[in-house]
């Protein structure tokens, strides 16, 4: 979740109450004077310092279940730099209104706090040894799903901490401390049996003591009576900077014996796959499919909550393993490919239809393009065309191609994408589709023409219709029918004829001049991203396509569907830029529509007690 504080010159980042304190004297102790930092408790949250009548005043601005940020019981707003304008109108409950940004001084960075710094290769370790992923579907991975995994790992990360024992007796605890040098404020943090219970031991004088750590209802970690934390590492690194009612601040780690080389650094906790489920926050996918089977990319089974892009097993290629790679051909023995009656769909060239197909050591689930044998050689060619396009692509958001079979007819053997067209699968489930699915799958169709704008192949069809689901939470782009390749000097594909043109999804240089460009298909995407927003709705409404042309050229574009967020429509409208030079590219609207699907993507937990302990200087007797 990236900080959406660091762009404010009066934030400050995980700094403690007294440096705060520090910087406002220092910058003349007036009324109104006010800073911002990292809340070091909880999650996402910031605490708000002010100065009034020589006084200091902290308070702490928690991120909602809903996204947005408020002081504690007061007014929410969407992001900490919000909360900190309304309160420069009105104080409304706060000590004075905010009047004067104390600014970090020339050369004080923003201060990282621990789990910033470890977030990245923490996020890329997890997701590399859950899904044995490399190079460019690992990077995708943590792309897509970084905000799942970064709570995740933040509310585990003490499990690799050199301070955390596990579980082990309190004789053992202090076997451990009183081994070797017991300098004040030695510290370990144990698990008291199999439950989430903790105790913290510390050596003061060269004594033990010990403080039960309690994980109440809302899920949050603390001494009773004490502050509340939402990680055990928050806790420890808190108690670090204050003693807050213990005996003494940690300072040093007692380090467990136990824990493998290298623990301490940035890798990640081994965690059971399947606590990737609801338990992250604010992402309990709905079960996609009616029926029974547990496996998530089954075209008639039940999607497991929880289950990633990455669990299924069209994430990565079916050649992915070196032993299928090597017998990989384009021309496929009809002996390993069953095709089934079922037939999934129909298009240009013919039918779509249900099969399997047999590798060296996997059996795959496969979409067959069968071309009715009928047609003519054009057809053929074109069908043809198609294969050597896809043949050349690998990515996860994409339908790769596992090859053609030349038997009864030509046919185009894919990777099944059991969910249907984005356009369908949309207005039958638009209730149990919150917004921030949609965002999520149109994020991916982004990653996907973003990798096509990389390796320098237009689209030229991109829609709804041509968008397929795996599952509710994956989208992959497909029917490459009308794509080219445009080679490594040109930027643009010039067609000599019109065809039979979506053109309610073309730019205007595409309609005009015949000119396809990755920008061409940034306009389409915009189209694709208005259906999607709409759940399924039809562009234009009945309007024909030379109508559909007129209309933007009179710069008229589609209004915003209902309840879309005005940053997604914002970024259609930017699609719709009439000059090419002035559109994004898919370098842009992936990072944009990242960005917002990061803001969204990743709730916090319960409303959060903040309600401070009293001063605890006898420890817990356990
Ligand atoms: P197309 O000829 O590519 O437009 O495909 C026609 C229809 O067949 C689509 O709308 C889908 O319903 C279905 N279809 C095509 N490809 C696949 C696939 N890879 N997996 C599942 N269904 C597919």
């Amino acid at each position: 979740m990236p900080d959406a504080a660091t762009h404010l010159p009066f934030y400050y980042g995980s700094i403690s109450r007294k440096e705060a304190e520090e910087y406002l004297k220092l910058a003349g102790m007036m009324d109104g004077l006010f800073l911002l930092r990292q809340c070091l408790r909880n999650l996402g949250g910031y605490i708000l310092s002010v100065v009034y009548d020589v006084r200091f005043h902290h308070y702490p601005i928690e991120r909602q279940l809903n996204g947005t940020y408020a002081i504690v019981g007061a007014k929410p707003h969407c992001g900490p730099a919000e909360v900190c304008e309304y309160y420069s109108k009105d104080p409304d409950g706060l000590c004075c209104n905010l009047r004067k940004p104390c600014n970090r001084p020339s050369g004080v960075e923003i201060k990282l706090g621990i789990f910033d710094s470890l977030r990245e290769n923490m996020i890329r370790d997890y997701v590399r040894q859950t899904w044995k992923l490399g190079g460019d579907a690992l990077e995708q991975a943590i792309i897509n799903q970084a905000p799942q995994v970064e709570k995740l790992i933040a509310t585990t990360a003490h499990e690799r901490m050199p301070w955390f024992h596990g579980d082990i007796l309190r004789s053992e605890a202090e076997r451990r401390l009183y081994t070797g040098a017991q300098p004040d404020g030695k510290f370990l943090l144990r698990q008291r049996g199999n439950s989430n219970s903790y105790s913290l031991a510390i050596v003061y004088g060269k004594t033990a003591y010990h403080y039960l750590i309690d994980h109440d209802k809302s899920g949050k970690y603390a001494i009773p009576e004490g502050t509340k934390f939402d990680t055990l590492w928050q806790l420890v690194e808190y108690l670090k900077m204050k003693s807050d009612g213990v005996i003494y601040c940690l300072k040093e780690s007692c380090p467990n014996p136990n824990l493998p080389m290298g623990a301490g650094a940035p890798v990640p906790p081994s965690l059971p796959k399947n606590r990737l489920g609801g338990g992250i926050d604010g992402y309990t996918p709905e079960p996609v499919f009616n029926g029974s089977s547990a496996k998530s990319d089954s075209p008639t089974g039940c999607r497991k909550p929880g289950v990633l892009p990455m669990d299924t097993s069209v994430y990565e290629s079916p050649y992915s393993d070196p032993d299928e790679l090597k017998d990989r051909k384009l021309f496929l023995p009809r002996s390993s490919l069953m095709i089934d009656e079922v037939e999934l769909g129909s298009g240009n060239f013919g039918s779509v239809k249900k099969g399997v197909y047999k590798m060296k050591k996997k059996q795959i689930d496969v979409a067959i393009k069968v071309l009715k044998s009928e047609n003519e050689k054009t057809v053929k060619d074109e069908m043809m065309k198609e294969a050597k396009i896809m043949h050349q692509l690998d990515n996860p958001y994409i339908v790769r191609m596992i090859g053609v079979c030349q038997a009864e007819c030509l046919m185009l053997v894919m990777e099944m994408a059991a969910g249907g067209p984005l356009n369908k699968f949309l207005p039958a489930k638009r209730d149990q589709m919150p917004t921030s699915n949609v965002v999520e799958l149109m994020h991916q169709v982004a990653m996907g023409m973003k990798y096509l704008e990389e390796k320098k192949f237009v689209h030229r069809d991109l829609a709804a219709r041509n968008v397929l689901l795996v599952n509710q939470h994956y989208a992959k782009i497909s029917d490459f029918g009308l794509s080219k390749a445009l080679g490594a000097d040109n930027s643009y594909y010039l067609a000599r004829t019109a065809g039979k043109w979506p053109l309610k999804w073309y730019a205007p240089e595409c309609i005009n001049f015949h000119k396809f460009s990755s920008k061409g298909d940034v306009w389409s995407y915009g189209v694709t991203m208005w259906e999607a927003f709409s759940y399924g709705g039809k562009p234009y409404k009945k309007m024909k396509g030379p109508e559909v042309a007129a209309f933007i050229e009179q710069n008229k574009r589609l209004d915003c569907p209902a309840n879309c967020p005005d940053e997604m429509y914002k970024l259609m409208q930017d699609c719709w830029i009439y000059k090419v030079e002035n559109r994004p590219d898919f370098v842009d609207v992936e990072s944009r529509i990242r960005t917002f699907y990061y803001s969204i993507a990743v709730k916090p937990e319960e409303a959060k007690d903040l309600s401070k302990g009293a001063k605890r200087t006898n420890p817990n007797p356990i």
